[in-house]
């Protein structure tokens, strides 16, 4: 039942609302024209109402009003779009383009002076009699009076000019004040109450054609010519107001409005009224929009105008953002002068360590590029070598140090380690060499060259850090020869203990020799001549007197004070030298010898002279030693073993009564002894020796039995070696 009563009722309503849309439709629909209003809305719609009746009746279909506007009703009339075109001046004008798309139809032709014009201008000037104001910049520290603070023509046109000369007006005049109509500026200067004004163009001569001044009391500042414009005027033209649409206004109309506007007949009771000369197509208005910008007013003074606060107020996560951005920037910056700082100072420290070690260092250094010429040198090459920087610095150092072996021979330049390492990128270890000296004698040298790499890995050359070893060779080469002449005085000593033992191994042939001899005088002297037993008895002597000869003839082999000189030897021939000499002992002391000599080698490289010596000293300490041995246990083994490294063990063993404890850490200690008249020089001689042939004398105490066994090695000969040897 409610529903369709609710239903009736909005059906009721919907009629009623459809006839009121008709009854609207049928309307003369209403244009509203907002004017500008200076003077009261009763004054400005006797001026303007003729024009609008004239579009009226030219546009009968619509219906033309007209909407006085005070100066602060204007923007809210455009922004809620309360009218439909507007009419104001050219600075209103240019703001309301600029913020609401207000565009303009026509621009008025302003009458001045019965005289139409459709620009304008403002004029500066002062008292004709103000001798000390004849230029623009004159007018600074005087007092100025325009017209209206927001007056174009009154203020802002002049101002524009004085902006140019860098005069401004609120703070280079003495006074700036604003008389609010135009008449009273020019009555101000003419009375003398201010020095300079500024009005809108035409004023000076409308108020000179009433007779309210005469012109020859005024100067014109600044004053300017122009071909279309005969009035006075100071400063550029502008456009007169412009007839504005509104962006909501149908296009067409504001066509047809614009036309009508354009066919005003000069007769019109509108221009009467409207006291202006009709309206032209629309001028150009961005000089007034410059104006506007270059006095940063609105609406291009917002930025101008805003404080830093506001600013910061506006744009503050910007001015936040920027500011962590710069601290950044500033900590980063500061962090890497820091660092800069550092590692330029940890570089001068390096160098001046590079620097210091360079020159302190006792080894020579130098560098050499690729093509083998010297980089660099230390101070330690130069006085090493007497060479100066500037007789090795860029110069081939194969050339200056390395030119000649030690021998006379050429040394090759393609057989230089340093050109070697800088060529395959290898580095070597040279232990024994010579470098030239300046003043032509030479040095002897160990050296190292590494190659030098760059960044990438390549070679760029090598370095080379050399020793003077000359002393250390001198001392080697007397070493060798102390060693030598030890050596020989070790012999001596041998063979002096052995002398008696010697002598009985002369004896027994010279005996014999004797023996046979008287023998064989015998059988001369006996009736019986027996040639043959003669002869017998006579090689008897013959063959003694040969082994007298042979044991001589070791005796000075072995007392032979020998060069030091390393060649094949062969093991069996030193082995029978020793035994020669120690074989009647053995026999006397009844030791069982065993002699194994490995067959495979019968060559050794060794100097035969000093190894015999050490095997003849190692035999007689284990003869010594067996001697205090029970005569069943008197046993001596004398051997030769292959090892690995193409070595041969010698090996000495015997079953005595072994090591004692208090000699067993400084058995090759020179003078340390156990026995009675022992000199404590053998073994310490025989480790000399040893050490030359590139091994050492090991001692070990077999398990099997007491005593003990002394080896040392020898390198084999090789084949071609003892060929050489039997041909030399
Ligand atoms: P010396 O024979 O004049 O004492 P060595 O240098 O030849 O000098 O020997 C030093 C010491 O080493 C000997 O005094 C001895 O005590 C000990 N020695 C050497 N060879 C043997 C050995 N085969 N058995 C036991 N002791 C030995």
């Amino acid at each position: 039942m409610y529903l369709k009563v609710i239903s009736l009722l909005f059906l009721l309503f919907s009629s009623f609302l459809s006839c009121t849309k008709i009854q609207a439709a049928n309307e003369t629909p209403f244009v509203k024209i907002g004017v500008l209003s200076h003077r009261g809305n009763e004054k400005t719609l006797k001026i303007w109402n003729p024009t609008a009746n004239y579009l009226i009746a030219k546009l009968p279909q619509y219906d033309f009003e007209i909407v006085p506007l005070k100066f602060d009703q204007v923007e809210s009339a455009v922004k809620d779009a309360t009218v439909d075109f507007i009419l104001v001046n050219s600075g209103i004008y240019v703001n309301l383009e600029a913020k609401y798309n207000v565009t303009r139809l026509a621009t008025m032709i302003n009458l001045r002076n019965d005289t139409p014009y459709s620009i304008f201008g403002g004029v500066i000037f002062t008292r004709s009699d103000r001798e000390d104001i004849q230029t623009l910049e004159d007018t600074k520290g005087k007092s100025f009076m325009a017209v209206d603070e927001t007056s174009l023509g009154g203020f802002q046109m002049a101002w524009r000019e004085l902006n140019a000369k860098d005069i401004d007006p609120y703070s280079d005049f003495s006074r700036l004040e604003f008389g609010g109509i135009h008449d009273d500026v020019v009555m101000s200067v003419i009375n003398k109450k201010i020095d300079v004004g500024t009005v809108r163009t035409d004023i000076l001569e409308r108020m000179s054609y009433a007779g309210t001044i005469d012109l020859k009391q005024i100067k014109i500042i600044n004053p300017q010519y122009h071909q279309k414009f005969s009035l006075m005027h100071s400063t550029r033209l502008y456009p007169e107001w412009p007839f504005s649409q509104l962006p909501h206004v149908d296009p067409q109309l504001a066509r047809q409005v614009a036309v009508a506007l354009f066919q005003m007949p000069k007769d019109d009771p509108a221009l009467l009224a409207g006291k202006y000369a009709g309206w032209s197509i629309p001028l150009d208005y961005h000089e007034v929009h410059a104006l506007f910008k270059e006095l940063k007013l609105p609406p291009y003074a917002s930025l101008a105008q805003l404080t830093i606060i506001e600013a910061i107020k506006l744009y503050w996560y910007w001015v936040i953002a920027s500011m962590i951005a710069l601290l950044g920037l500033l900590s980063l910056t500061s962090l890497v002068v820091k660092r800069n700082r550092e590692l330029k100072y940890r570089q001068s420290r390096l160098e001046r360590q590079h620097q210091l070690i360079n020159e302190s260092v006792a080894d020579g250094i130098y560098g050499v590029d690729l093509v083998g010429n010297c980089t660099f040198i230390n101070k330690a090459t130069v006085e090493m070598t007497g060479w100066t920087v500037e007789d090795l610095i860029g110069n081939n150092q194969h050339k200056i140090l390395h030119h000649t072996h030690e021998d006379g021979t050429p040394h090759l330049r393609t057989d230089c380690p340093v050109y070697q390492s800088s060529f395959d990128n290898q580095p070597r270890f040279v232990a024994d060499d010579i470098f030239w000296k300046k003043d032509g004698t030479y040095i002897n040298v160990e050296y190292s060259c590494t190659p030098l790499r760059g960044i990438r890995g390549e070679t760029r050359g090598s370095v080379v850090v050399f020793r003077d070893i000359t002393a250390r060779k001198q001392a080697q080469k007397h070493a060798q020869e102390h060693q030598s002449q030890l050596a020989h005085v070790g012999r001596l000593s041998t063979l002096g203990e052995m002398a008696s033992g010697i002598a009985h191994e002369l004896n027994q042939p010279l005996t014999a020799i004797s023996t046979n001899a008287r023998a064989c005088i015998r059988l001369l002297e006996s009736d019986i001549h027996n040639a043959e037993s003669c002869a017998d008895v006579m090689e008897k002597i013959a063959s003694q007197a040969e082994r007298a000869g042979g044991v001589i003839q070791h005796i000075r082999h072995f007392a032979h004070k020998e060069l030091p000189n390393i060649k094949p030897a062969k093991i069996s021939n030193m082995m029978t030298v020793v035994l020669d000499l120690v074989e009647r002992e053995i026999k006397n002391k009844k030791i069982i010898l065993k002699l194994d000599l490995d067959k495979d080698v019968p060559w050794v490289m060794a100097q035969d002279i000093q190894i015999e010596q050490v095997i003849l000293n190692l035999v007689r300490n284990a003869i010594e030693s067996l001697e205090s041995m029970p005569k069943s246990k008197r046993k001596l083994i004398i051997s030769t073993k292959k090892i690995p490294n193409n070595r041969l063990e010698v090996r000495v063993t015997d079953t005595g009564r072994g090591l004692k404890k208090v000699i067993r850490e400084q058995l090759f200690e020179p003078f340390m002894t156990t026995k009675e008249n022992g000199m404590g020089l053998g073994l310490s001689i025989s480790q000399g020796i040893i050490e030359a042939h590139g091994d050492q004398i090991k001692v070990e105490t077999p398990i099997a039995h007491s005593g003990v066994s002394f080896y040392f090695s020898l390198l084999q000969s090789s084949a071609e070696e003892v060929e050489k040897m039997k041909y030399a």
